[in-house]
């Protein structure tokens, strides 16, 4: 296993090498977004399809000046959120360096400012914006340890271990390109948190294929059959529990006892990690999960691992 400080980690970055670092969100598999041969690397790393583009990763809003182009809409959102589980899809400025890759050749560029401690300091260092999608092979489930990092790309992969992922689901993506701000990818900041400082209500993409790519595809899937909206056993099933857990499961694992989506939110991909790799399970059941709040991106992500085998 390769464990690399941030200086080393900046160092290879620079060099055009991917490196897999902590964020607040999900682990990252980073590299230069204006190197186009660092970026293939990523894509070829995950196996991820490419037209599914990719966030780019800035630590200072003075970087954003001539990658995109910044409305009224957006700066009040990052002046909101950032640094944050927020990601903004805006117009790419004219001559903007970051590679059409990253972009998947659409005219807009996803950006984050993430807040996590050593993701910033690395961005940092690097000085330049990272693309940075999850750090896992493309329909797998997310890491949100450097074990899951390893677990999934193999242990040659260069990881910063930062320990947890303190949101543990990926931003929210709110598209900017047009007339209606759009709710692109439920994630770790709640879709009424952003309306309330909009002052409007998001709007849903007209066409996912073309406005949010990524998507459509199998997600999150583990090797276990997922069964949603659970109150009594099936079988041999591991159970990832909200609020107290009924008797009969095999193996649970709590999201969170008190019905905190937040918390629940945090320990989801590692109750998926966990149960899928325990011994003598057939299934892992989920119970009912409200909508509201983080409670959307749960429902999201869990009703992709339930079809997504
Ligand atoms: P990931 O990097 O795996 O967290 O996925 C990033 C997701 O953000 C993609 O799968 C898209 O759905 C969305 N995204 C990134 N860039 C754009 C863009 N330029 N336009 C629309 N959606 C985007
Ligand atoms: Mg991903």
């Amino acid at each position: 296993m390769v464990d690399v400080t941030i200086s080393e980690a900046a160092r290879r970055l620079q060099a055009g090498e991917v490196v897999a670092f902590p964020t607040e969100t999900v682990y990252g598999l980073g590299a230069d977004a204006t190197d186009p041969a660092a970026v293939a690397k990523i894509f070829a790393a995950k196996g991820r399809p490419d037209f599914n583009p990719l966030i780019s990763h800035i630590h200072d809003p003075a970087q954003l000046d001539g990658l995109v182009v910044m409305d009224d809409r957006a700066r009040k959102l990052a002046a909101a959120f950032w640094p944050g589980a927020l990601t903004l899809v805006l117009p790419r400025a004219p001559g903007c360096p970051v590679a059409p890759a990253v972009s998947a050749g659409l005219p807009s560029l996803a950006i984050r400012m993430p807040a996590h401690p050593l993701a910033r300091e690395l961005l940092k260092l690097v000085g330049r914006p990272v693309a940075a999608p999850s750090a896992n092979r493309s329909g797998q489930v997310s890491p949100t340890t450097a074990q899951h990092v390893r677990d999934s790309l193999g242990p040659e992969i260069a990881v910063v271990d930062g320990g947890a992922c303190p949101v543990g689901l990926e931003s929210t993506v709110i598209g900017l390109t047009g007339v209606t701000p759009t709710l692109l990818r439920p994630g770790g900041i709640a879709a009424e948190a952003v309306e309330a400082v909009l002052g409007e209500p998001l709007g849903l993409p007209q066409d996912a294929r073309v406005e949010s790519p990524g998507m459509l595809l199998k997600h999150y899937a583990p090797r276990l059959p997922v069964r949603l909206n659970a109150t009594t056993a099936q079988g041999r099933e591991g159970l990832l529990s909200f609020g107290p857990a009924p008797a009969g499961f095999a193996a649970v694992w709590p999201l969170s006892d008190t019905g905190d989506l937040a918390g629940a939110a945090a320990r989801l991909y590692a109750g998926l990690h966990a149960l899928d790799h325990a011994p003598g399970l057939d299934g892992i059941a989920v119970m009912p999960i409200p909508g509201h709040g983080l409670g959307l991106a749960i429902n999201d992500r869990l009703a992709r691992a339930a079809r997504g085998r």
